[in-house]
């Protein structure tokens, strides 16, 4: 059994994985890891993903979608939140001190605000410059591309054998103003269930919305498949389902056992994860269908 273990989506997760790290190193709670992990590049101006620097909406918003789930069951999700660095932390605190699971908008502003989160200000000089160059040939129309997106999926593993997820974007660039993915819905971006495993998914979030995906692919994990194959039979429901459009687009899941067994699956090549644990510090590449 290894344990424990954290992984997440994309190269931006190893410094993620060292804060997390952090955390599970030292005896803590799988919850505490994921948060404290993806803040990381939720804090980073050079990710332009997620968070703080993730690029607009077509209107010129920065608008961000998180979630959150723990080893209880319990989750919280934030969609379409302003101005506030941490969506992700604004998660945690709808889950633990709301009797609700999501809040969006304008009422997830007004609600981190009262917890006593900062309004900031997120579209960075080169987000806003990025979005200008984009109106130029765009004609106000969103593109979905295997270029435009990226979103930080984090699961762990704890001392105790406890599970926790975490996902926080800023979904596709240039969106349409109000677009939400798949990212902050519980059972498409993000899945745990502590007595069998978690996922997390990152690509096109209008198809891994339309399988659930995660919460397939921990069902998938609960029949006995290990984690790669209950990812690759996710990915596979995509491609059975829109065979010429799965051609060109990305999706990628990621998923982890109670047991510390780890496994990634996705359409494209190019998806890469982070791993870490006490005898291992890794980016490694995702198999991928096409
Ligand atoms: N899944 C995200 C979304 O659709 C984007 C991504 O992970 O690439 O908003």
């Amino acid at each position: 059994m290894t344990k424990p273990i954290v992984l997440s989506t994309w190269n931006f997760g190893q410094p993620a994985n060292e804060a997390a790290w952090k955390v599970l190193s030292t005896g803590g709670r799988a919850l505490d890891a994921v948060e404290a992990g993806v803040r990381v590049p939720e804090a980073d101006p050079n990710v332009t993903t997620v968070g703080y620097g993730g690029r607009p909406d077509r209107d010129g918003h920065v608008t961000l979608d998180a979630c959150i789930m723990d080893e209880q069951g319990n989750c919280g999700s934030v969609a379409g939140l302003e101005h506030i660095m941490h969506p992700i932390s604004v998660a945690r605190k709808v889950m633990e001190n709301t009797p609700h699971v999501m809040l969006v908008g304008d009422g997830a502003l007004q609600f981190a605000l009262e917890s006593g989160f900062k309004k900031e200000n997120l579209l960075t000089p080169e987000s806003e410059k990025a979005w200008r160059e984009w109106q130029k040939t765009s004609q106000y129309k969103p593109v979905i591309n295997v270029e435009n997106h990226d979103t930080i999926g984090m699961i762990a593993l704890d001392q105790n054998g406890n599970l926790s997820g975490a996902c926080t974007t800023s979904g596709l660039a240039f969106k349409m103003h109000g677009r939400v993915g798949d990212s902050p819905i519980i059972g498409a971006g993000l899945y745990v269930d502590n007595a069998i495993g978690a996922a997390t998914a990152t690509g096109v979030g209008e198809e891994v919305v339309k399988i659930v995906g995660c919460h397939l692919v921990v069902e998938l994990m609960r029949q006995k498949h290990s984690p790669e194959d209950a990812c690759r039979l996710a990915v596979e429901r995509i491609v059975e389902r829109q065979p010429k459009k799965s051609r060109d687009i990305q999706v990628g899941f990621l998923a982890l056992s109670k047991s510390g067994e780890y496994g990634a699956y996705c359409l494209q090549k190019g998806f890469n994860y982070a791993v870490r644990t006490a005898s291992r510090n890794a980016l490694l590449d995702g198999k991928s269908h096409y």
